[in-house]
């Protein structure tokens, strides 16, 4: 996609308002759970303006497959808070789905550990992706319970990004959607006649989830955060927000 995001689209001119404000408003925050309000606020006024996104009818794709996605220590914590106040029944199902899941996908799940640390060489991103997808083809987020999100209210920010704004990559815009969708909006764009689209730019709000992060905690896909955080006892209660990963 070769529209700069800054512009708006025909049309867009009201979300693009209302993007800027939420950018703005996302200066101040000092707390996840205010990052995650400027998100939703402005992922549900897209949805409102783009009626071809499929997503919004209870579509779990992005859930399946290269995912689930990389979560950083301030979201695993809220997560982690949440998924405490679980009965034990349930709380032993997640360990159960994050063990198999573990045993099933570690050569994947190492591989996707060494890309979030930066340790793939820029040359070997574009192979590595490849093998990860073709490994993680048949792979589900432990979380996906009959399609549907089980931690829905403090699911990631990357969750609540997907299908609903743009990301850069280099100097690439694309939206930030699974493969099926893609196609999606490059039919839509195809009929207008124009490749602008007006949409939040997911890489900011990662640069602001980074930054209210303790200094040198760990980002890892959410197996590794269950697994680090599983013991003879059960699931930890606090946080270990640079656990040692031994899979
Ligand atoms: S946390 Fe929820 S929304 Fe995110 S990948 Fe897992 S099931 Fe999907």
């Amino acid at each position: 996609m070769s529209a700069d995001p800054t512009i708006p689209a025909d049309g867009m001119e009201g979300l693009a308002a209302t993007i800027t404000e939420g950018y703005q408003t996302l200066r101040q925050v000092t707390c996840l759970e205010d990052v995650y309000d400027i998100m939703d606020y402005l992922m549900d006024e897209v949805k409102d303006k783009y009626s071809n996104i499929r997503c919004k009818v209870d579509c779990a794709m992005c859930c399946k497959g290269l995912h689930p996605p990389y979560v950083t220590a301030v979201e695993w914590e809220l997560i982690l808070y949440y998924l405490n106040e679980f009965p034990q029944i349930i709380k032993d199902e997640i360990m159960r789905r994050a063990r198999y899941y573990a045993v099933e996908y570690r050569d994947a799940l190492i591989l996707q550990q060494q890309m979030i640390e930066g340790k793939i060489p820029p040359e070997e991103i574009r192979t590595t992706y490849v093998t990860l997808s073709q490994s993680l083809k048949n792979a589900s987020c432990p979380f996906l319970v009959m399609d549907k999100c089980g931690i829905y209210p403090v699911r990631p920010a990357k969750c609540r990004a997907m299908g609903n704004s743009l990301v850069q990559i280099n100097d690439q815009v694309k939206v930030h959607t699974c493969a099926w969708e893609i196609s999606n909006f490059e039919e839509y764009m195809r009929e207008r006649h124009t490749r602008a689209l007006t949409m939040p730019v997911w890489n900011l709000f990662e640069k602001v989830v980074e930054i209210i992060n303790p200094k040198d905690s760990m980002k890892a896909v959410l197996p590794i955060w269950l697994i680090t955080h599983m013991g003879i006892n059960g699931l930890a209660e606090e946080i270990d927000p640079k656990p040692k990963i031994m899979i």
